[in-house]
């Protein structure tokens, strides 16, 4: 029996971003994006709240908002745990007090690598978003890091190691980039099948001389490890809310693989077992002859058939 899992929600409060990376899964628009109305997400707050359950802000970049403070402190003030996801680039002082009092958990996106950073996120990205981990790091709040990993990447792996172990974050989550929003047209950025695993070794050398969490390659698995997992990770679902108002069905098998906005996801109104259904049936079909692949292609893939 499938369930929908209500004590996670994901909402997308804006689409703008101030970055512009090449590889964005969200394709984010610098100005012209949406911002959720500030009503509408706290009459949602008001509806979703219960102590214990968690809130999940993101975009775009969350810190485009002049009233993002404002919307962190209802939900938070209604009990409430909020997490953010940012690219840390645009923290003031203010932004991170006020962090460390009202937000349980910090996601940021850091390349480890200056010159990589910077290619991927633009010029003088990296030293932004540095000084603002650190900030967040010495105001004690709990930091965990998204660390997207290129084919150039492994020329500065010494680097990379060397400033998460200077960091000591909560965590570190090596990613690489899939084939769905912007990401399907930078070819050069794209790891081959043995780069995707080579990035394995940079989590076991960082897990040998850390003591802290570290994830990897949450999107790339092989055909065995997919139908061993496959009744665990279809029937958690738990909404999305995207910045359009669209409240979408967003799957979670606790961290390990995520989906998020591509814009042909069908909306929740349709019955949820079914879909789930379907695009579990059209990912099988579509996998049948890989050996490995890459999850969210598969089920970026899968929607897209779906929505036609
Ligand atoms: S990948 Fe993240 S930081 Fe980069 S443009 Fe997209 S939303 Fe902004």
């Amino acid at each position: 029996m499938l369930t929908i899992s209500i004590e996670n929600v994901n909402v997308e409060i804006t689409s703008k971003c101030n970055l512009r990376c090449a590889f964005c899964y969200a394709c984010c628009p610098m100005k012209e994006g949406i911002d959720v109305p500030f009503k509408k997400l706290n009459k949602f707050f008001s509806n979703f709240s219960k102590d214990g359950r968690r809130l999940m802000l993101t975009g775009g970049e969350i810190f485009m908002r002049g009233d993002v403070l404002k919307i962190i402190e209802n939900a938070h003030d209604l009990g409430l745990l909020v997490d953010i996801f940012t690219n840390g680039t645009l923290l003031t002082d203010k932004h991170i007090s006020f962090v460390s009092e009202k937000v349980d958990k910090v996601f940021i996106t850091h390349d480890g690598s200056e010159k990589i950073h910077n290619a991927l996120r633009g010029k003088d990205m990296f030293k932004k978003t540095q000084i603002s981990l650190k900030k967040l790091i010495s105001a004690n709040c709990n930091v965990n890091v998204q660390c997207t990993i290129v084919p150039q990447s492994f020329q500065f792996e010494d680097e990379i190691i060397q400033n998460f172990l200077d960091l000591s974050p909560q965590s570190v989550k090596f990613s690489h980039i899939s084939k769905v929003g912007m990401g399907k047209t930078c070819r050069n950025l794209w790891l081959s099948d043995e780069e995707v695993l080579s990035q394995i070794d940079i989590v076991r050398r960082l897990s040998k001389e850390s003591n802290y969490r570290i994830m990897s390659v949450p999107d790339f698995v092989n055909n065995k490890k997919y139908s061993i997992s496959e009744s665990q990770i279809f029937p958690k679902i738990m909404p999305w809310i995207m910045c359009n108002g669209d409240l979408v069905p967003y799957r979670d098998d606790s961290s390990r693989t995520k989906i998020s906005s591509i814009s042909t996801y069908p909306k929740l109104s349709v019955n949820v077992d079914e879909l789930v259904e379907k695009l579990h049936s059209i990912m099988r079909r579509n996998i049948r002859h890989k050996e490995y692949f890459d999850y969210m292609e598969v089920v970026s893939d899968a929607i897209g058939e779906l929505a036609k």
